[in-house]
């Protein structure tokens, strides 16, 4: 059954909640591990937080997470201004800093009081920021935990919450505060409190919460929900599971750059440039099912290597290729069968993907497992060079595009990439283990198909081999093109690190860019009088030869300035999928099955050529 209803929350109902009574989540707050998070200082973007420790030993440790979210090292304890300490009869107790995350209290068998102030002002998914504007929290930047009670269940407050600001998130609400059964659970649930638009639904017999914080003319919150159906339950039936009975969606559409979102158990944050939004809704229902789907593939489908986290330093997995990768695979699959893309989108789409990894020169010396580890390089410019690293996003979408096309041949059509991640769902997931990175997921895919896949590990996520896109294509009647077309040249190369700042990364030598003084390392603020940003590709794409190019750049060394240059051509090759010359009915056949993403129901016998 489907309802559908969007309500904006009186905040009369919110402001009660923060008046009522406040009734102890145990018989003994001081039993119990408990932050209290003031938003006071909006202005400042400073927050202070307050840990209560309950009794225990004499000699507490108390850590900061140095990364979280994102796969890389962000050091979040920069951003405290001050630590102390005291016991419960308010006498002061010796904090000792063990490193640069890390904290000794000494002192602290009766339980203790630790303080301490925090600049929040990183704006994103990822990220952490209280402004005039709204707080949006990801919890492991400002919370420490006690490094001997990183199980312990807690309970969250916030107060100095301006009267008009309502609080959302997918943590449990007990009376005025929220409850998680352990620091992992707390970090995984962003908190986003503001004067945002909220529109609830019901889909699959679950129930979604969809938290806006933007400006109202820039969206439609009944599109976006209307959309959110169809996401929601086509990978739902798509997994044929359902683990949560509520699941919230966070949404941020600001003016300028944007990009990306967040994956948690029980919820999302994405951001879309509010410029993107208003063209249509691809790019939020992209992201969507990416970020939809990894509630299986990452928080729950999980690689071993992940777990436990560790916060104090890189988490090294060989299995990005897959908990991203194919999460990139499964999201065209939701998308197609969710009518929100066509087979001409999805292969143009597959044909501009092979064209990115076909002209990364790094695809033959960097493989998806060391891209997966190399994860954490990813905010070095140099590192994002084509020469130097490819994606495994990238690498990893069309891996799980090529091991469904080759589980479907073994297997003579009766199992897909479905029946593997279904399979890894039942046997992992829902018995509570962890997966052997690529081995995991290789084991999977020989038993649903019924074959031995190390020739495929081996040559294409373990190595480098090219991978023969004809001979996995030609099953659904498909083969792939070489087109050498003439392109507008901009003579230089930039990258950003998801949601930072758009950097050049390589200037061509002797190119009109060169001339007009672009220099590698240059941050790009604006192209074309336009914010840089995810948009900006599409902004190049629109230049022809001969056209101007203008560029607003930032340097250490140069400061600020505007560049000009005419744009240039040169010769590039891109990669088309097309029919083969004669399809036959079986190919036909084959092709629905696999652009439903499903196994072909009743199909038998050998498959030809
Ligand atoms: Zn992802």
């Amino acid at each position: 059954m489907k309802r559908f209803r969007s309500i904006v929350r009186s905040h009369f109902t919110i402001v009660a909640l923060f008046l009522s009574a406040s009734v102890a989540f145990t018989q003994d707050p001081r039993a119990q591990l408990s932050y209290a998070v003031s938003l006071a200082n909006p202005e400042q973007h400073l927050v202070e937080v307050k840990i209560t420790l309950p009794p225990g030993s004499s000699d507490r440790e108390l850590q900061l997470p140095v990364w979280n979210a994102l796969y890389q090292i962000r050091d979040f304890s920069q951003y405290i201004n001050w630590i102390r300490a005291k016991d419960r009869a308010e006498t002061p107790l010796a904090v000792r800093e063990l490193n640069k995350s890390r904290w000794q209290i000494h002192g602290t068998s009766a339980g203790a009081v630790v303080e301490y102030e925090i600049y929040l002002d990183s704006p994103g998914p990822f990220g952490a920021q209280l402004s005039v504007h709204h707080a949006f929290l990801n919890l492991a930047q400002l919370l420490m935990y006690p490094v001997d009670a990183r199980n312990a269940p807690l309970v969250l407050r916030f107060s100095h919450v301006p009267s008009d600001w309502h609080i959302a998130t997918p943590l449990k609400s007990v009376d005025d505060s929220y409850v998680a059964e352990n620091y992992d659970r707390l970090v995984d649930s962003p908190v986003e409190i503001g004067t945002f638009h909220e529109s609830d639904f019901d889909d699959s017999g679950a129930h979604f919460r969809v938290i806006i914080d933007a400006d109202p003319a820039d969206y439609n919150a009944e599109k976006i929900v209307g959309a959110l159906h169809k996401v929601v339950s086509s990978a739902i039936s798509w997994m044929n599971d359902r683990p949560f009975d509520t699941y919230t969606f966070f949404y941020h559409f600001p003016r300028g750059p944007a990009g990306g979102g967040m994956e948690h158990a029980y919820s999302t944050a994405i951001d879309v440039s509010a410029d993107q939004l208003r063209q249509n809704l691809d790019v939020l229902t992209g992201v969507t099912a990416h970020e939809f789907f990894h509630l299986w593939n990452v928080k729950r489908i999980r690689p071993k290597s992940l777990e436990p986290v560790d916060y104090t330093r890189e988490n090294y997995t060989r299995a990005l290729w897959f908990s991203e990768g194919c999460t990139s695979t499964v999201e065209g699959f939701i998308q197609l069968r969710a009518g929100l893309l066509d087979e001409k989108g999805y292969l143009a789409r597959l044909g501009d993907e092979i064209t990115e990894l076909e002209l990364r020169p790094a695809r033959l010396t960097q493989s998806a497992e060391e891209s997966s580890l190399d994860a954490w390089l990813e905010g070095f410019g140099y590192y994002r060079r084509p020469d130097r690293s490819i994606s495994y996003y990238n690498k990893g979408e069309l891996l799980g595009i090529m091991l469904d096309l080759a589980v479907r041949n073994a297997s003579h059509g009766q199992a897909s990439l479905r029946e593997v991640l279904q399979w890894m769902n039942n046997n992992y997931a829902k018995r509570g283990r962890f997966f052997d990175d690529s081995n995991g997921v290789r084991e999977a895919a020989e038993i649903v198909s019924h074959s031995d896949l190390d020739s495929f590990f081996t040559s294409y996520v373990a190595g480098t081999e090219e991978i023969p896109w004809d001979d996995f294509l030609r099953s659904v009647g498909l083969r792939v093109e070489a087109l050498t077309t003439t392109v507008p040249d901009p003579g230089f190369v930039a990258s950003r690190n998801f949601d930072g700042p758009m950097a050049v990364a390589a200037v061509a030598p002797g190119s009109e860019a060169e001339r007009a003084g672009l220099q590698v390392g240059d941050t790009i603020l604006e192209l074309q009088g336009k914010p840089a940003g995810q948009e900006s590709r599409q902004e190049l794409s629109r230049l022809n030869p001969g056209d101007t190019l203008t560029v607003k750049v930032r340097s250490r060394r140069a400061g600020e300035r505007e560049l000009k240059w005419k744009i240039s051509s040169r010769q590039e090759v891109s990669y088309d999928v097309k029919d083969l010359d004669r399809v036959s009915v079986d190919q036909r056949a084959r092709r629905a099955a696999w652009l439903k993403g499903e196994a072909q129901v009743g199909a038998s016998g050998a498959i030809g050529q």
